[in-house]
């Protein structure tokens, strides 16, 4: 039998290690072709080991390659730096996906929501300089550079010809933030003109999208915008279709792929066995399609179908967790898709 694909688990805090438990228990049901190594970050690394973000862990996803990640609590206001962030920053993720669609099951304002979140990791106000100039006046500096907004502009069109998406829309404030944001979006004007002439362009100032986004979100396809945007936007497009509990997100860069659900740490309900696994469980499907397009493996293909029809299954018979409606647990919807494998 051919080997297993090796990828570091990072269970992360608060709802992180329910839900990474009751994803790994229905990958395994599913057959799916990965062996795990488990890394520690945030609060459970900074408790075991005295540093948030261990450079083991950072090592052992160098060595691996792939890595499936819950959600790392930041504290608010003070402390240390996100380590979310500071991931994607010291690997150079510098593209979060994240594909936002209905669910059959999953009843919201509209049925046929089908966007997909491009957003630049790196840079941006999430440069973390910030600084306190007088006793009155704080400033935070909002960094952008030429050569990451064309990267990211780049792997958002060569994306969206890939996966035969019609448009990339890019969302900026560039009336006020003219240089910043000029560049951001000069960046995907210029990429979208020389190579993607065939993908249909279009920008919008962000107040504005986010308008448009919540009367219609069918007259968009892909967004493409840079990091706080993004976050927000992300999070935004979620309550489309069903809230936090059902969007997936991957972290791309050149060498390495994490995949994280879109949601935080929800430390108002960790530990109380109610958060929905389906994020990080669609997460991991899209961790699945990455090998089996990467390493051409069949197995990961069969895994990753199976895993979709079976959570599709059970959401359409009512099996929910409770954001969404339903009545069961982490562990209860765990076993419902399992059922259904
Ligand atoms: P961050 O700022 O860390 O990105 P966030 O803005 O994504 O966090 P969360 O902590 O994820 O915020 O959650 C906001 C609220 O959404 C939570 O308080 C929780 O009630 C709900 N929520 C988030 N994720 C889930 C989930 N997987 N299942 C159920 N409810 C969730």
């Amino acid at each position: 039998m051919a080997a297993k694909h090796r990828a570091v688990l990072i269970p992360g805090d608060g709802i992180g290690p329910e839900v990474t438990r009751a994803v790994v228990r229905i990958l395994e049901a599913a057959a799916a072709p990965i062996e795990w190594t488990e890394h520690l970050a945030g609060i459970a690394a900074l408790e075991a080991t005295g540093e948030v973000l261990p450079q083991a862990t950072l090592d052992a996803v160098e060595r691996r390659g792939l890595a499936l990640k819950g959600p790392c609590t930041t504290p608010v206001g003070k402390g240390f730096s996100s380590v979310n962030v500071q991931l994607r920053k010291r690997l150079n993720l510098y593209a979060a996906v994240r594909p936002v669609r209905s669910l059959e099951g999953v009843p919201t304002r509209y049925e046929n929501v089908d966007l997909v979140i491009i957003r630049e990791n790196t840079e941006g106000l999430y440069s973390g300089a910030e600084t306190r100039i007088t006793d009155d006046v704080v400033i935070s500096m909002k960094v952008a550079t030429e050569s990451a907004c064309k990267r990211i502009a780049h792997w958002a069109f060569r994306y969206a010809t890939q996966r035969h998406r019609r448009k990339v829309t890019v969302f900026h404030k560039a009336n006020i933030m003219k240089m910043s944001d000029g560049i951001f979006m000069q960046a995907a004007e210029r990429v979208h003109e020389r190579e993607y002439p065939n993908i249909e362009y279009q920008d919008a100032i962000i107040d504005a999208g986010c308008m448009k986004l919540v009367q219609d979100p069918t007259q968009f396809d892909v967004l493409l915008l840079e990091n706080l945007y993004g976050d927000v936007v992300s999070d935004l497009t979620a309550g489309l279709v069903g809230g936090l509990g059902v969007v997936p997100g991957a972290n791309f860069g050149d060498e390495y792929a994490v995949f994280e659900a879109v949601h935080g740490s929800a430390p108002d309900i960790a530990g109380k066995g109610v958060a929905n696994p389906l994020a990080l469980l669609m997460s991991s499907v899209m961790m699945l399609n990455h090998i089996a397009q990467e390493r051409n493996d069949e197995r990961a293909t069969a895994s990753s179908e199976r895993i979709k029809t079976a959570y599709n299954a059970a959401l359409s018979a009512g099996e929910k967790t409770r954001d969404l409606g339903g009545e069961l647990g982490t562990d209860q919807f765990a076993d419902a898709v399992i059922a259904r494998l």
